[in-house]
């Protein structure tokens, strides 16, 4: 008899499996998935680390979680810093300094406010009614429509105009001539990977993989005395409510013999409308690569429907609502543990998900 039965090797999965086998508790772990690592799970390939499920960048502000991961691999100084490609004109991310003189030839943060302050005068906007009047109030037309529309549409599948106002709350703008994407104190790629990582985590738990908990529950069941589980929260309860949204992407990968380096960055996004991928991700320069080849991998944005990857979750208020439904039968589970990014019905970044994991633990043991 296990201690606990983990659906799901994500990394939610395997932070509570190490600290539960830490405290001499036997876990069993199952997955779908023909591998662990869930969406953070990385594949050699020729000596350049691919990011199976897109980029992952590990960032946070906690020095507890940097520590926490540091355990498990050493990171390299990777800072993420995107460029976006319009119809073959190369801008920098986050808006910044050096995206203002690319689009105004400004050179002065005050210039650029002044401009930005211009335009959001100009299009009058005092109560955005949609993403695209929210996108313009923020940070004014040339932005929105050589930086933000086109990508957001194709994310979202539908025109701005019909996207709700509140999925753009704040448009980061920098007046700073500074490309690093993010603000956290610690970021950096896991030297050799990230499945190393959920490997060292899952070393004293025995694994299962291939195995969908849905097709054979009650036998699983029997095998533990606890089920942490990190699957779909709406599926567990036979979506009894109704089935929660996502948004779906699917991954093209390509090993190119003939070049070294495809596009110069690891992350380049292609912000028009025309171009049906939102970015290439070239993964080699996440690591510094110098390979005489190179592995590239076109990202599309796609509709769910049941059976589909979920990736993003669409946290508008009919899902927010029958999410609530859930929670609250979730919350009469005694012997279950829910957690992650499926089980809670939100996006969380690595060191969120490592976060929840260990209140989960501290919960569970303390
Ligand atoms: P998952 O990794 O999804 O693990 C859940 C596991 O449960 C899966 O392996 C699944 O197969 C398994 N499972 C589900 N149902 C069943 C079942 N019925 N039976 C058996 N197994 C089941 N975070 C960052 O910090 N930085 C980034 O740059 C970043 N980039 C991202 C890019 C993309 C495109 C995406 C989608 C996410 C990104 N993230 C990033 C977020 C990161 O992937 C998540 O925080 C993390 O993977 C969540 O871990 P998890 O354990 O909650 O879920």
């Amino acid at each position: 008899m296990y201690d606990y039965l983990i659906v799901g090797a994500g990394l939610f999965g395997a932070v509570f499996a190490y600290e539960a086998t830490k405290r001499g508790k036997k876990c069993l772990v199952i997955d779908k998935r023909e591998h662990i690592g869930g969406n953070v799970y990385t594949e050699e390939v020729d000596g350049i680390h691919v990011h199976k499920y897109g980029a992952h960048i590990f960032h946070t502000n906690n020095q507890e979680i940097w520590e926490y991961i540091n355990q498990f691999a050493s990171f390299n100084r990777y800072t993420n810093s995107p460029v976006a490609n319009y119809k073959g004109e190369i801008y920098n991310l986050p808006f910044n300094m050096n995206t203002f003189n690319k689009l105004w030839g400004v050179t002065t943060p005050t210039e650029a406010k002044q401009k930005i302050e211009e335009q959001r005068r100009k299009a009058h906007i005092t109560k955005p009614r949609n993403l695209e009047e929210q996108a313009i109030s923020l940070v004014g037309i040339d932005i929105y429509e050589k930086l933000i529309k086109g990508y957001t549409e194709k994310q979202w599948g539908r025109p701005a105009e019909q996207l709700p106002a509140f999925i753009i709350k704040r448009l980061p703008v920098r007046f700073t001539y500074d490309n690093n994407y993010f603000n956290d104190r610690f970021q950096g790629i896991p030297i050799g990977g990230y499945t190393q990582i959920i490997d060292k985590m899952l070393a004293d738990s025995n694994i299962k993989l291939q195995v969908d908990y849905f097709q054979d529950k009650e036998t699983w069941d029997k095998q533990a005395k606890k089920v942490v589980y990190t699957g779909m929260i709406d599926q567990f309860f036979d979506y009894k409510f109704g089935t929660l949204q996502y948004r779906s992407l699917t991954f093209e990968t390509s090993l190119l013999d003939d070049t070294d380096n495809y596009q110069g960055n690891a992350v380049v996004n292609y912000t028009d409308k025309e171009t049906p991928y939102t970015r290439i991700i070239e993964h080699k320069h996440f690591e510094h690569g110098t390979q005489d080849k190179t592995i590239i991998t076109k990202e599309y944005p796609a509709e769910w429907k049941p059976g589909d990857e979920p990736y993003y979750p669409i946290n508008d208020t009919t899902n927010n609502t029958m999410y609530k439904q859930y929670k609250a039968l979730a919350a009469q589970e005694e012997n279950v543990i829910f957690g992650g990014r499926l089980a809670t019905y939100q996006y969380y970044d690595m060191h969120q998900v490592i976060g929840s994991a260990l209140v989960a633990v501290q919960k569970e043991f303390d």
